[in-house]
């Protein structure tokens, strides 16, 4: 990816542990590296097609003065997220904090914090078999939309499908989402939860009715395997309600352990 990059950025502001730090302020040093595709800048010589960084060490500026915070961890989490926000062609950022001026009495030059966040792109399977299931799909579409920090950038149709595990109960409503994110996975998974709390979900029989369920099945090209969280989800290549949906918005998109496209996965398990 191309990078933009501006160094040693000044800024007088007041984060700091100590209340003295709050109230007099002191020297902080910004350093960005600013990820973007700067080909089509390139080519066309107009400023639309990039990241101005006149307009971004101008809102580094405005936002370490607007905020005070205890931690150069947080400042730095926060403006990072901030810039992803606010300049839409930014992918991701390197940010680093520095404080020359750290009040420990100790003959030290600086401390710093660098920090990399950006953009990822997930993939999310929906479920429903209750109640009015095309309201409770549309509704976690809109929530991931209302979530901050999350895009959805795209919703395949949803479609009905038969009920997979053996418990006998409704025909399913299924659909695939593409979310762009600045979430972790963790967090993503936490989130997914929560709408699925907020729609009623109770966890009553394991693959029984449910008014929404919510699963993670790409994250990027992700590969995490941990006791509350498996990516790529562990049945996706194996389902033709996941599959179908998903091939309709990431046909080409490959699975990180198969090494098959997403359509190749669909067209083994759909006869
Ligand atoms: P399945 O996972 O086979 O589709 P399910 O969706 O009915 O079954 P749930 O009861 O909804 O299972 O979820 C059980 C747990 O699975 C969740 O609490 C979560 O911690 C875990 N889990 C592991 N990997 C994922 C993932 N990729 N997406 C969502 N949940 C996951
Ligand atoms: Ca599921
Ligand atoms: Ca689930």
């Amino acid at each position: 990816m191309d990078k933009i990059t501006i160094k040693n950025l000044e800024v007088f502001a007041n984060h700091g542990v100590f209340p003295e730090e709050n109230a007099l302020g002191q020297k902080f040093v910004l350093s960005a590296v600013l990820f973007t595709d700067t080909r089509m800048a390139g080519r066309t010589d107009a400023l639309e097609y990039s990241v101005h960084y006149g307009d971004v060490s101008q809102f580094m500026t405005e936002f370490m003065q607007k905020h005070t915070f205890r931690l150069i961890e947080a400042a730095a989490e926060q403006l990072a997220e901030a810039l992803l926000l606010a300049f839409p062609r930014l992918q991701a950022v390197r940010l680093e904090l520095k404080k020359p001026w750290a009040p420990v009495r100790l003959p030290l030059e600086t401390v710093s914090v660098e920090i990399e966040r950006g953009w990822h792109t997930a993939y999310i399977a929906l479920g429903s078999n209750m109640g009015d299931k095309k309201a409770w799909l549309d509704g976690a579409v809109q929530a991931l939309q209302d979530t901050r920090g999350c895009r959805v950038t795209a919703v395949a149709d949803y479609i009905v499908t038969k009920p997979y595990g053996g418990v006998e109960q409704d025909d399913f409503l299924n659909s695939a989402l593409e979310l762009q994110t600045l979430l972790t996975p963790q967090e993503l998974l936490s989130r997914l939860h929560e709408i699925e709390k907020d729609a009623k979900r109770e966890r009553i029989v394991h693959w029984g009715p449910r008014t929404l369920d919510l699963d993670i099945l790409l994250y990027d090209d992700r590969v995490i395997d941990m006791a509350e969280l498996t990516i790529p989800h562990k049945e996706m290549h194996l389902r033709d309600f996941v599959l179908v949906p998903l091939a309709q918005i990431a046909p080409h998109m490959r699975h990180p352990l198969l090494g098959k496209t997403i359509e190749e996965l669909k067209t083994e398990v759909v006869r």
